[in-house]
């Protein structure tokens, strides 16, 4: 399915997890593909060899988005490379420490706010003069905004932050034809997810969901996909939950 074709897509923290299995998604239905990343550089120029073959492609773009200037950087590098035209951003660049308030420090949570909620703000700010008339941005949630577990109060308030700002950029940018959505995924078999690895948790994680499997980057790269096809072409502000019925 080439539906992407002659398309560009910036994904954020394409290096692991979800962002590189969204690179490899919108790169296989066509799009010319920046990925984005920042300390895993060996991980990130394994994707140059796995894009190989498919429909679209793919180009490295680092930089540190818990810096002040990380979000202008990136957009920077894709000007500079002459690209005039964005048609879709996935911010997904994200970092998550669960523990308890009493363990958290200032500077933990200055770069939560930094990585978490200022870059996709400025990410969106600095990319809108590339973005025209049906464009599309998609921004990385979680459903710890909704469900609240214990010691995840720090990372679930930037996701909550993103929440509102999907559906405010949303109403924003509609009369220019640029749609906004979220996804919100449950727990999925990630380096963020490290605690999927230890059998107890991963039965409670399980135990919490209504479909009794662990959700993997695909799963949640494929709805990613269908918010940047035209098959989405009516839904904006959404908040899409990818969790396989999360809390229910
Ligand atoms: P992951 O496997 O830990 O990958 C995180 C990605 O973010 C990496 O590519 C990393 O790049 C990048 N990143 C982290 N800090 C960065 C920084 N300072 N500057 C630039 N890039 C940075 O995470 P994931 O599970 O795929 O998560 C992706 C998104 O989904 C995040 O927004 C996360 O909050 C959300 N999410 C994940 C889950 C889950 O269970 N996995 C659930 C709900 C929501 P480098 O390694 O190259 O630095």
């Amino acid at each position: 399915m080439s539906d992407l074709k002659n398309q560009v897509a910036l994904v954020t923290g394409a290096s692991r997890g979800i962002g590189r299995a969204t690179a490899l998604r919108l790169a296989r239905a066509g799009a010319h593909v920046f990925a984005h990343y920042s300390a895993s550089r060996d991980a990130a120029e394994s994707l140059l060899a796995e894009a190989a073959g498919l429909e679209g492609a793919i180009e490295l773009i680092a930089a540190d988005l818990a810096r002040a200037d990380g979000a202008s950087e990136v957009i920077k590098a894709i000007r500079d490379r002459g690209i005039k035209r964005l048609d879709v951003l996935v911010s997904n660049a994200g970092v998550a420490s669960v523990k308890p308030i009493e363990e958290q420090t200032v500077a933990e949570f200055d770069r939560h706010y930094a990585v978490n909620v200022r870059t996709p703000y400025f990410l969106v700010q600095q990319a809108l003069p590339l973005m025209g008339e049906g464009a599309r941005i998609i921004v990385l949630s979680s459903s710890t905004a909704r469900s609240a577990p214990i010691g995840a109060a720090l990372y679930a308030s930037t996701k909550g932050a993103v929440n509102v700002l999907v559906r405010c950029l949303a109403a924003e940018l509609g009369a220019r034809g640029i749609r906004v959505n979220g996804v919100a995924p449950g727990a999925i078999e990630t380096d963020m997810a490290g605690f999927l690895k230890i059998p107890a948790a991963r039965e409670a994680t399980l135990s919490q969901q209504a479909l009794k499997r662990i959700g993997q980057a695909d799963d949640v790269a494929d709805v990613i996909y269908f918010l940047a096809s035209s098959q989405s072409r009516w839904v904006t502000g959404d908040m899409l939950e990818v969790g396989g019925g999360t809390r229910l």
